[in-house]
């Protein structure tokens, strides 16, 4: 098992989180994007998690360089932490259902199914297998909540059997938003949103998703 962070070079959090991880506990950790954390921006040129199979940045580079690594090193998980100004409970990131497999052996129970039309296919997570990506609003509880989580991945077995998946079916624009909304609650049209508060989302005001809950039984 790999940890990523700072995939995005203002997630600080992530840093601090990956780090304590690696001296406690011997997690295997590794820098996403190392010229931007430096400068404690998002990226240099384009969003490294938007950026794989593309070309013509330093972060399309970049993004080629960490696939290469990643495919070699075969590791049987990968975790992409991501820090989120939305004040939200910690979720998983998938686009592919089958990566539910490891929201449940990390014990995450909450997971944000992404749409292709927002994540266009240069995100990590579609682009390297065994990946899961987590999201966590950095404070006490939550951080302590994503450790456990990461440390729940270095052993392969199923921690948790029932899912909340967050389908993401609408990116709603600030000027159509619902006013009030709050993440995870629902919404009058019936959906949920989640991201809401996300600094990095300019014009978008939230994701909209349709939630469903899930039970997978243990073999
Ligand atoms: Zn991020």
């Amino acid at each position: 098992m790999l940890l990523i962070y700072c995939l995005h070079g203002d997630e600080l959090a992530s840093e601090e989180i990956a780090k304590q991880l690696n001296k406690e506990f011997g997690i295997k950790i590794l820098i996403g994007n190392p010229k931007a954390r430096k400068r404690k921006i998002r990226f240099i040129e384009s969003d490294l998690n938007r950026s794989f199979k593309k070309s013509g940045t330093y972060e399309s580079n970049r993004a080629e360089e960490l696939r290469q690594f990643l495919l070699k090193s075969n590791e049987d998980l990968i975790i992409d932490l991501h820090i989120t100004t939305a004040k939200m409970i910690p979720v998983g990131i998938m686009t592919d259902p089958k990566q539910l497999n490891f929201a449940a052996r990390l014990g995450l129970s909450d997971v944000v199914l992404m749409n292709k039309r927002f994540s266009k296919g240069g995100s990590l997570i579609e682009n390297i297998p065994n990946s899961i990506s987590l999201e966590i609003y950095p404070d006490k509880n939550s951080i302590k909540q994503a450790k456990r989580f990461i440390l729940n991945g270095l052993t392969p077995e199923q921690k948790t059997d029932n899912f909340n998946i967050y389908e993401v079916v609408n990116i709603v624009k600030k000027e159509d938003a619902e006013r009030n909304a709050e993440n995870m609650r629902k919404l009058k049209n019936g959906y949920y949103p989640i991201f809401y508060g996300e600094k990095a989302y300019k014009k978008v005001a939230y994701l909209e998703t349709r939630k469903s809950t899930v039970t997978i039984g243990r073999c």
